[in-house]
């Protein structure tokens, strides 16, 4: 049996063909939706999802989430005592979705089909077959997100077409436009905003609720500034908040700070009004791709909905005023692209599988150097970006230009190097800096040849050639160093097989007692102690294995903390 994993920033699912359709596979909380979250616990056993999310607040230490961004970096994260790469702490992430896959199926799952951002370099596909591998999964193949939410709704026995796919989850917001030709999809155009997502909605909330109530007088008006365990509970009240937006017109936000209650009744419209600069950047990309795959949009067979935050209204509206129709709705968005992996897994196993055209033979970014630009023969303007090589080039490739000193004497040429689209080159990514001495002349008279070339690995060679006297200088960005290798692989196989995991069918009693330490933590008096003492009769419960006495506290623990939450929430 080959199963589907949409490996999500936020959320990851897990999903497989049966009877003749796509079923997504129940975590052991009886949810699809499982958090990419891990942790280990103070007695040093593995934990994921729910339980891991409730303990990021508690013990931040021993936690880790939002590790996919790191995919193909050799960014290490250090949980307790060990340390562990991006593709480590997602192989944890598939080893739970394995398990939970086999207790649903009742035989052993050993292979998968894994998706991935279309825009995904190279190393970041390799980062991804390997956190399967460390997980014990034979990784089939992956699959760019959008080609799986196009098969869920089952594009791929169109004739020719084009869709475009409109993916907002809760961090990052990806647009991709796919062309389904003799049978291959290809992902024509990619573009995205890796730092816009449902969280910004719900910081608007925060920052609004600071603005609106007296609270803001107390602690001040930024939400980067309230102390943390303030942030949180406004964080989660605007969460609720921002969710029950969806479908209903108002909603109250209250919290309560030193005995103070502060409350802020908000209307689906003032949201949407509010969230108005958060709407206009999520239009920023959608033309970008449209514009570099050379599409109009009245060319678009379809539109598709993916990503959590596409639940919200403005957002559909948005979407079908720009397209001037309705996009597709009938899976939920952030179920969608598990579904098209188990459509995908479904096909293979039939040998007919769709075969798509991998992107990652394109540049994801511009990438290029900082210039002074000449207004007049005095006037100089710095901080200027030149793109060497453009975003969306096919590579390997190698562009070169040139540069010339633009002050007399200069004895040096400062060359630094950037990735991104603004003009400016601080709203860029800095990659790197080269200094090449050069003989003193008048403006203009040295001029320096920079050539830039891109490889498939995602390494950029910035080589820099002085034309007068042929001197090079030399400079090597690895953006993405370290794929592990197989004998690194097998290594680390042998480390992970000793960490012991948390037994999955405990991940109700520990999902609830990281949530009951998580409210002990977050509340005062009265009620602290009341949770105080359910955690210390529950704990009696679970050693004294008695599964009756588990289950009646359970129950009586989990109404006491819906009350003292949803107290804070509408008191
Ligand atoms: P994903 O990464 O696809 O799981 O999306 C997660 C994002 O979707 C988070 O920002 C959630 O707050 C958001 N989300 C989930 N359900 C809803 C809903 N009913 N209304 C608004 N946003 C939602």
């Amino acid at each position: 049996m080959i199963v589907g994993i949409d490996l999500g920033t936020t959320n990851s699912l897990v999903a497989l063909w049966r009877d003749g359709a796509a079923t997504l596979v129940p975590n052991p909380l009886g949810q699809f939706l499982t958090p990419s979250c891990v942790g280990f616990l103070d007695d040093g056993t593995l934990i994921v999802g729910q339980a891991a999310r409730e303990r990021l607040q508690t013990h931040p230490q021993l936690s880790a989430a939002l590790f996919k961004r790191y995919m193909g970096t050799s960014r290490a994260v250090t949980l307790g005592t060990q340390t562990f790469r991006p593709e480590e702490l997602s192989s944890f992430v598939l080893r739970a979705l394995k398990a939970d896959a086999e207790t649903f199926l009742g035989e052993p799952v050993t292979e998968a089909i894994i998706t991935v951002p279309a825009y995904f370099s190279d190393a970041q596909r390799k980062a991804t077959r390997v956190a399967g591998e460390l997980a014990g999964l034979k990784v089939e193949r992956l699959l760019n997100e959008p080609t799986a939410a196009a098969l869920a709704y089952g594009l791929q026995n169109r004739d020719e077409s084009k869709f475009l796919v409109f993916d907002l989850g809760g961090g990052t917001f990806d647009v991709s436009i796919l062309e389904l030709f003799e049978g291959v999809m290809e992902v024509r155009a990619s573009a995205g905003d890796n730092f816009l997502g449902g969280e910004d909605f719900v910081t608007l909330l925060m920052q609004t609720f600071l603005q609106q109530t007296a609270l803001g007088q107390r602690v001040g008006t930024r939400v980067e500034d309230l102390p943390p365990p303030l942030a949180i509970r406004l964080r989660v009240v605007a969460e609720y908040a921002k969710r029950a937006l969806t479908n209903a017109a108002t909603a109250t936000l209250q919290i309560e700070h030193t005995g103070e209650t502060y409350t802020w009744q908000v209307d689906a419209d003032t949201f949407a009004a509010l969230a108005e600069p958060l709407l206009e950047r999520l239009r920023i990309p959608v033309e970008r791709a449209l514009r570099d795959a050379r599409i109009r949009p009245a060319e678009l067979h379809s539109i598709m909905l993916a990503g959590g935050a596409t639940r919200m209204p403005m957002v559909r509206r948005l979407v079908s005023r720009m397209f001037g129709r309705f996009p597709l709705v009938n899976f939920n968005p952030d179920e969608v692209v598990a579904l098209g992996a188990a459509v995908q897994a479904g096909l293979k196993m039939r040998d007919a599988a769709l075969d798509e055209v991998v992107m990652t033979d394109v540049t994801p970014y511009s990438m290029g150097i900082e210039i002074t630009e000449r207004i007049t023969p005095e006037r100089m303007s710095k901080g200027h970006y030149l793109p060497i090589i453009e975003r969306n080039s096919v590579v390997p490739i190698s562009q070169v230009k040139s540069i010339e000193t633009v002050q007399d004497n200069q004895r040096v040429i400062e060359l630094r190097i950037f990735q991104g689209e603004s003009p400016m080159v601080v709203d860029n990514v800095f990659l790197g800096n080269l200094r090449i001495p050069i003989a003193a002349k008048p403006v203009g008279a040295v001029k320096v040849d920079v050539r830039f070339t891109y490889d498939v690995n995602g390494i950029l060679e910035a080589e820099c050639t002085v034309t007068e006297t042929g001197q090079k200088h030399v400079l090597v960005i690895e953006e993405n160093p370290g794929v592990m290798t197989p004998e690194e692989v097998r290594q680390r196989l042998q480390t992970l097989s000793t960490i012991k995991i948390h037994p999955r069918d405990q991940t109700e009693n520990r999902t609830l007692m990281a949530r009951a330490e998580r409210v002990y933590q977050q509340q005062l008096g009265s009620q602290r102690e009341a949770v105080g003492h359910a955690i210390a009769v529950f704990q009696d419960a679970l050693e004294r294995q008695d599964r009756d006495a588990i289950r009646e506290v359970r129950a009586a623990i989990k109404r006491q903390l819906d009350a003292i939450e949803s107290d804070t929430l509408f008191e």
